[in-house]
């Protein structure tokens, strides 16, 4: 065995040159990953997705009350968010805990309200809030309409299934988030029409990857968006009705005509995008999809409440039931995707 000091000599040049090639070579890989990144396709753009970084920023975020599985702590975290009290007693509502569970395991409660005698069936209406984190008052506009048709004798032949709470994890972290816990706009995640040609696309030309806006891995991957998917296949509704906030307006995709106001809101409609609910109940599934846009996140106003509720009932008279009270539209409808 040769002594080192004879090696080295003869060694050291050759560990300079490998570890100068490792360095270029790590250089070439960093750009190379930097060019991909800038060109991405939809394919690959799971791997920019903003879920990693989502979830890394809500590691430093104190939750702002868990929410467990119990229905008393998720109406104190409600009541949490009305200080002064301004919301109907949660527990009143009698919402039931169904399958539906969020990321982190939170019940998507939901309560059905019936009407107290129909000689033909009910038209069935869907109602859902809390689609985005963010948008409490949708939450509470949801929570009172619940309280309101409990309050009423329901002359209307409807049965209204609602569910006011729809991504409980955004809603309940601190601050708020849009997104689920996966980093993923529910409201681009249904499986619209050429979703996975063009959800990605939408997000990485339009939105300039939007985090906010993320449509997820693939059509229907979170729990929340399949949970509603498996509401509208159940229960067959003849009239879905969500609730967003804040750009206070009112928006509408289906077949029949839509209603022009809803208390404050005026229709204006803006468009469809990949993987929204509206896109997928109105244009896949020929369903009308009302699309209440409130003009505050967080401030709901009994009055203005009282008011859309008092409007969408009246369009439902004139356009989804006759005078007879059967109703008018996709009664007997089974809903499956349209072939047009
Ligand atoms: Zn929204």
């Amino acid at each position: 065995m040769l002594p080192s000091t004879t090696r080295a000599p003869r060694a050291w040049p050759v560990r300079a040159f490998l570890s100068q090639a490792m360095l270029l070579r790590s250089l070439y890989t960093l750009l190379a990953a930097i060019a991909l990144a800038a060109t991405t396709t939809p394919a690959s753009a799971n791997d920019a997705s903003p879920t990693r970084k989502s979830l890394r920023d809500t590691k430093t975020d104190a939750p702002r009350r868990d929410p467990g599985s119990e229905l008393s702590t998720w109406c104190a975290g409600i009541a949490a968010a009305h200080p002064r009290g301004q919301i109907p007693d949660c527990l009143s509502l009698r919402l039931t805990e169904g399958q539906g569970r969020s990321v982190k395991g939170v019940p998507l409660w939901s309560t059905d309200v019936t009407p107290s005698s129909a000689s033909a069936p009910p038209l069935r209406v869907l109602v859902l809030g809390g689609i985005h984190g963010d948008e409490e008052a949708s939450v509470t506009l949801v929570i009172d309409w619940i309280a309101r048709a409990r309050r009423e004798t329901l002359a209307r032949p409807v049965h209204w299934r609602m569910a006011p709470l729809v991504n409980p994890d955004g809603y309940f972290r601190s601050p708020r988030t849009r997104v689920n816990a996966n980093g993923v706009d529910l409201n681009r995640n249904f499986q619209t029409r050429q979703w996975d040609t063009e959800a990605h696309k939408y997000w990485i030309k339009t939105t300039r990857r939007d985090p906010r806006r993320f449509p997820g891995p693939s059509a229907l991957s979170e729990p929340e968006s399949r949970w509603v998917h498996q509401q509208i296949h159940s229960f067959q509704p003849q009239l879905i009705v969500a609730v967003h906030a804040p750009y206070g307006v009112l928006d509408f995709d289906g077949p029949p005509p839509p209603p022009t106001r809803l208390g404050n809101l005026m229709l204006d409609q803006v468009g469809i995008y990949p993987g929204s609910l509206g896109n997928y109940g109105g244009t896949v599934l020929g369903v009308p999809v009302v699309t209440i846009e409130l003009k505050h996140s967080s401030r709901m106003p009994a009055t203005d409440a009282q008011a859309m509720w008092t409007d969408l009932q009246r369009w439902i008279d004139n356009h989804l039931l006759t005078a007879s009270g059967t109703t008018r539209f996709g009664a007997t409808r089974t809903l499956s995707p349209t072939t047009n």
